[in-house]
């Protein structure tokens, strides 16, 4: 490990500014960023159309970081989980599903996480440190040179809370939307929360077309607090306000993800509270057929309740669709990976 800060931890102004302090023309930014971004440059050696006085400036500052694979599992459906070792040591895990002509990439956006959620392997190990900008791109980036394609979706889905780091969180999106990055449309950009709602309120404002996902996971406060305690302190009806006015504000439909928990929020009144919830509120309902995780004790709704579910949003003209299972045959909720690495199972 080099004691240079990498390169990657600075977003596109840091980028600017740094030129900036160097002397140079504002113009060497972006042929830096596009090395780092768009062809994967591993050293400031490796930009060759880069003074060699520029080269050596930046070398004698700044290092260029890189994950290291550390395990890979795939699928026989195809989807492929990643456990990526940082320049510290730390481990964070990726994943890579493709279907058809789309390459969906759910990458990290912390190492651990603070948030606690019940049923979540990567909750209960706790929160360790924020990811910069680079270490959230090279996921992506890293990921399409292995499955030798092109990424078209990105989603900040994968370990930690992305509004918990959202000014790094935000400079990837940037990075990943870029032309100078891989160019993924805004609208294939999405961040998905647990419901931090300053960050949900900051998102509305921001001018790119990102999209939103919250986890919602239950419409009844004391449900919703066991299962997420790391947002127990935003109310339900504060979430929705917040939901309503992104909608308003960026005319988007925000995705609310609902794992479906047997004996846990798949009862009647769980789905009359999502009802209630939805009714009125532009949004998109994402059932998940709930990964079991080792230890957790939840286990996965059963498919009648998931079709009364469906059912009954579609009665009440609210939008909703199933989440294909992806990957069951691997080690495919997060956290699940770096868990079974660390125990040797
Ligand atoms: S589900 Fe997401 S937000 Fe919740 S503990 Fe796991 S990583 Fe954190």
């Amino acid at each position: 490990m080099t004691d240079r800060p990498d390169i990657k931890s600075l977003d596109r102004a840091g980028i600017e500014r740094l030129v900036a302090e160097l002397g140079e023309p504002a113009f060497r930014a972006r042929q830096i960023i596009r090395w780092l971004y768009g062809r994967g440059a591993a050293s400031f050696e490796d930009m060759s159309d880069l003074p060699a006085a520029l080269r050596a400036k930046l070398e004698s500052r700044y290092a260029v970081g890189s994950l290291a694979l550390e395990a890979s599992e795939t699928s026989s459906d195809g989807t492929r989980k990643y456990l990526w070792r940082l320049s510290d040591g730390v481990t964070v895990e990726s994943v890579g599903i493709p279907a058809g002509d789309r390459l969906t990439v759910c990458f990290s956006t912390q190492a651990g996480c603070a948030m606690g959620c019940t049923f979540c392997a990567t909750g209960r190990g706790g929160f360790v440190r924020n990811l910069t900008p680079g270490e959230m791109t090279d996921q992506v980036l890293r990921i399409s040179d292995d499955m030798g394609r092109r990424v078209s979706n990105a989603v900040a889905m994968g370990q930690g809370e992305p509004f918990a780091n959202y000014e790094a969180t935000l400079a990837a999106l940037r990075y990943l939307n870029s032309p100078d990055g891989p160019g993924i449309g805004a609208r294939h950009l999405t961040v998905s929360t647990c419901g931090i709602l300053t960050g949900i309120r900051r998102f509305s404002t921001e001018p790119e077309q990102f999209t939103l996902a919250v986890s919602l996971h239950s419409a009844i406060q004391r449900t919703r607090d066991t299962l997420m305690p790391g947002v127990r302190s935003y109310p339900l009806p504060q979430l929705r306000e917040a939901l309503s006015a992104y909608a308003t504000q960026t005319g988007r439909r925000p995705t609310l993800e609902y794992a479906l928990i047997a004996d846990v929020n798949d009862s009647d009144a769980a789905l009359s509270a999502l009802v209630t919830f939805c009714r009125g509120l532009l949004c998109h309902v994402n059932l998940i057929p709930v990964n079991p995780v080792k230890g957790s004790g939840f286990a996965r709704a059963a498919e009648s309740r998931t079709r009364v579910f469906m059912a009954a949003l579609a009665a009440a003209s609210i939008e909703s669709s199933l989440r294909a299972e992806r990957g069951t045959d691997i080690s495919a909720a997060c956290g699940q990976l770096r868990q079974k690495r660390l125990s040797g199972d």
